[in-house]
């Protein structure tokens, strides 16, 4: 196998589903050697026999990105056994839908996993994988969303906005800071991707499909496979001069 990533290490937490899942598939395509690092660790398994039976090279470990001390332990498991990590994809992630103001204690509960997930876990893997990213003038790639900048028509999910505007901050921070090493840091905003994440909504909620779909001048809904083209770009030396930025692969959501 050959491409765009050839001779890189890339590790993707949340790897085992959806967007993650699709990213690892599309950069072991492009010649990296894939690590996913997922709570889901059957899941997980699975992308990597996929990958292996492609021809690729893919390792799989459990991971919880709230638990910093396990993050640090993979990151020491993987650099000691497997390689220096040269791309980081920072995507675990989870969405729940609660106003701020229904019941207290869903909407406490709501704060702490998905800022603990989202933000704080984002910063966990990153910090564990910082001193390998500076080694090999590495890549992180975050993901965003939408609402790294919109609340407006996703309504009830304070936690959730909060977190994501956190994910673009400190994707802009860190390019401030790491710039210096050559580490690039910059994220994707997906719009609505078809995912587990999302399939209650697109079961149940149909008003809510249709006021994104009313508000998507592509006139669809996206798939994973839609977030591997920025991912890979973003991971390349295609985007050597990019750094500090968002690329939104939304179908064009925040022009209407
Ligand atoms: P997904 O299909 O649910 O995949 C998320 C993966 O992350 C799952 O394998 C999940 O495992 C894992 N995960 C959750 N919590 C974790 C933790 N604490 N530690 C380690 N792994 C954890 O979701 P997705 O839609 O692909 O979402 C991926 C990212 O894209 C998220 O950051 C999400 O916010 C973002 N995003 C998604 C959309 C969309 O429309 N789908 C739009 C914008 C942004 P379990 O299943 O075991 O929890």
């Amino acid at each position: 196998m050959s491409g765009l990533l050839d001779g890189n290490l890339a590790v993707v937490t949340g790897g085992a589903s959806g967007i993650g899942e699709a990213i690892a598939k599309g950069y072991a395509k492009e010649g990296a050697h894939i690590v996913i690092l997922d709570n889901n660790l059957e899941g997980a398994a699975a992308v990597v026999k996929e990958i292996l039976d492609e021809g690729g090279e893919a390792w799989s470990f459990k991971l919880d990105v709230t638990n910093r001390n396990q993050c640090r332990e993979l990151a020491g498991q993987v650099a000691e056994k497997i390689g220096q990590t040269s791309i980081l994809v920072n995507n675990a992630g989870i969405n729940r839908r609660n106003a701020f103001t229904a019941d207290a204690d869903d909407v406490t509960q709501d704060w702490d996993d998905i800022i603990g997930i989202n933000l704080s876990g984002v910063f966990n893997v990153t910090h564990a994988f910082v001193d390998q990213l500076r080694a090999t003038k590495g890549r992180i790639v975050n993901i965003g969303s939408i609402q790294s900048f919109l609340h407006v028509r996703t309504p009830n999910s304070p936690a959730y906005t909060t977190s994501k505007h956190g994910v673009l901050g400190f994707t802009k921070a860190l390019a401030a800071e790491l710039g210096k090493d050559g580490v690039r840091v910059n994220a994707i905003g997906p719009g609505l991707i078809e995912t587990p994440l999302n399939e209650n909504a697109r079961a149940n909620n149909p008003e809510l499909i249709q006021t994104f779909m009313d508000h998507t001048p592509l006139g669809r809904t996206g798939k994973p496979e839609d977030i591997v083209g920025p991912a890979i770009f973003l991971a390349s030396d295609m985007s050597a001069y990019v750094s500090g930025g968002i690329i939104m692969a939304d179908g064009g959501y925040r022009t209407v």
